[in-house]
C-alpha cells in the first residue's frame, strides 16, 4: 500500500462509516503514522508504508470507523498552540475554548493568581500559565483520573501548576484574582442526541450540566464570594444560547461589568464580570 493508496482507502472506508470530515481524518492519521506532512503526502503518493505503518493505519481507520474519536487515537490534541494529552477520562480541548482563554489573557495581569474549576485535561490554567508572566494557578476537578492527565500535561510543557482534586471549591481553601471554567453545560435530556464521538467516548461528567444545563454555573457562583478577591474576575465559557441566563444569574449573584462575548461563528460563548463586593 502507498500513500496515495492508503488515503484513497481511508476516506472511502470512513466516508461509507458517515464520519464527518472523513479526508481530513484519513489525512491526519496517515500523516501522524507515517510522520509526515500534507506535502509529502501528495508529492511522493507512490512511497510505500512499511509492514508497521500498514497495520497501524488500517487499525486506526477501523477504529475511527467505529466513530472512535480521532484524539482518543492519536492520544493528542491542539489548543492554543501547544499539545495536549487526552484520553476517555478528559473532555478533548475545543477550539471554541480558545475564546475564553483569550478573554483571560486580554485582561490578566502578571503575578495573577487564577483557579480553572473544571480543569479536565488543564488545558485553559496550562495555556494561561504558559502565555503569561510569574502567574500561579490551581486546577480543580472532581476526576482523579482527569487530574493525572492535567499533570502529566504540565510535566510535558514544563509547566508549574497545582492540580486538587475537589468537588468543585470543597477542597479550594485560597482566593484567587481570577476564576475560570468551563464547565459541563449541556442539558441532560440533549445527551442522547449528540454525535457518537461524544456521547460515547467521552466523560458524562464532563458535559452534563443537568435538567437547564445550568447546574454547575449556579454552584461555581455561590463559591465565588469566598474565593474571589476584590477587584477579582470570573470568566466562563458557556453554551451558544445560555448567554443571557448566565449573564442573569452573575448580575444576581453581585457581579458587575458582566458582558458576553461571542466566537467566530458569531455565537454567544463567554460571560465575565467582575467582583466587587
Ligand atoms: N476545562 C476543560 C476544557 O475546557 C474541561 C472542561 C470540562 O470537562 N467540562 O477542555
Amino acid at each position: 500500500m502507498n500513500y496515495k493508496e492508503g488515503y484513497d482507502w481511508g476516506k472511502q472506508s470512513l466516508e461509507t462509516a458517515g464520519v464527518s470530515e472523513a479526508e481530513l481524518d484519513a489525512r491526519l492519521l496517515l500523516e501522524k503514522i507515517c510522520g509526515t506532512d500534507r506535502n509529502t503526502l501528495l508529492v511522493h503518493g507512490d512511497r510505500l508504508l512499511t509492514e508497521e505503518e500498514k497495520n497501524r493505519y488500517q487499525d486506526w481507520i477501523q477504529k475511527r470507523a467505529q466513530h472512535i474519536p480521532l484524539q482518543h487515537l492519536t492520544g493528542e490534541q491542539e489548543f492554543m498552540g501547544l499539545t495536549f494529552l487526552v484520553n476517555g477520562h478528559v473532555l478533548i480541548p475545543r477550539q471554541d475554548t480558545e475564546i475564553l482563554v483569550e478573554e483571560v489573557m486580554r485582561e490578566m495581569m502578571d503575578g495573577s493568581r487564577i483557579l480553572d474549576m473544571c480543569t479536565g485535561s488543564g488545558c485553559i490554567l496550562l495555556s494561561l500559565l504558559h502565555y503569561s508572566n510569574d502567574c500561579r494557578g490551581t486546577g480543580a476537578d472532581i476526576s482523579q483520573e482527569a487530574l493525572a492527565v492535567a499533570g502529566e500535561n504540565a510535566r510535558r510543557l514544563g509547566i508549574q501548576a497545582c492540580f486538587l482534586r475537589s468537588d468543585l471549591f470543597e477542597k479550594i481553601e485560597d482566593k484567587y484574582d481570577i476564576i475560570v471554567s468551563n464547565p459541563p453545560y449541556i442539558q441532560t435530556r440533549v445527551i442522547d442526541g449528540l454525535m457518537d464521538e461524544v456521547r460515547l467516548h467521552e466523560p458524562l461528567s464532563a458535559l452534563d450540566g443537568g435538567e437547564d444545563g445550568l447546574v454547575f454555573y449556579r454552584k461555581i457562583l455561590e463559591g465565588c464570594p469566598e474565593h474571589l478577591v476584590r477587584g477579582g474576575s470570573l470568566y466562563f465559557e458557556i453554551g451558544y444560547d445560555q448567554g443571557e441566563a448566565v449573564k442573569e444569574l452573575m448580575e444576581k449573584h453581585g457581579f458587575s461589568e458582566v458582558r458576553v462575548t461571542k466566537d467566530f461563528a458569531g455565537l454567544d460563548r463567554v460571560v465575565s464580570g467582575l467582583w466587587y463586593e
